[in-house]
C-alpha cells in the first residue's frame, strides 16, 4: 500500500516537471499546450485512449478551480471580489496547463500500469 503511494507519488512529481513518468529521461510536451504522443526514451504511451485523461483533469480542475468559487460564495463575499477571483483562477489555469496535464498523465499511468499489472 505504501509502496504504490510513493510510486503514484514518483509518477505525478515527473509528470509535474514535464518529465516522462516511466522513465523521467525525455519531456512530456512538444509545445506548451501540446502534449507528445509517447516517450522517445522508453517507449510508453502518454495518451493511450484519447479522452482519458479527462477523467483526472476534470477531478483536478473541479477541485482547484470550483472549490476556491464556492468557499467565496459560502463566506458571501462581494460579488466583484468572485467575479476576479474567477477571471484570476482562468488565467491562473491556463498558464498551469502544462502542470495538470503532468498531473493528469502520472494518475493516468499509475492506474494503467496497475490494471496492466494485474
Ligand atoms: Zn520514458
Amino acid at each position: 500500500m505504501l509502496n504504490n503511494i510513493i510510486v503514484l507519488i514518483k509518477y505525478i512529481t515527473r509528470g509535474m516537471v514535464g518529465k516522462c513518468p516511466n522513465c523521467s529521461r525525455k519531456k512530456l510536451f512538444l509545445s506548451y499546450f501540446k502534449m507528445k504522443k509517447s516517450c522517445d526514451n522508453c517507449g510508453i504511451n502518454f495518451i493511450e485512449n484519447n479522452g482519458d485523461n479527462w477523467f483526472f483533469l476534470l477531478i483536478i480542475d473541479r477541485t482547484l478551480f470550483i472549490f476556491p468559487i464556492v468557499v467565496a460564495f459560502y463566506f458571501e463575499i462581494h460579488p466583484k471580489m468572485i467575479i476576479s477571483l474567477s477571471l484570476f483562477l482562468l488565467i491562473l489555469f491556463i498558464i498551469i496547463t502544462p502542470f495538470r496535464l503532468g498531473i493528469c498523465l502520472g494518475f493516468d499511468y499509475y492506474f494503467r500500469s496497475k490494471i496492466i499489472k494485474k
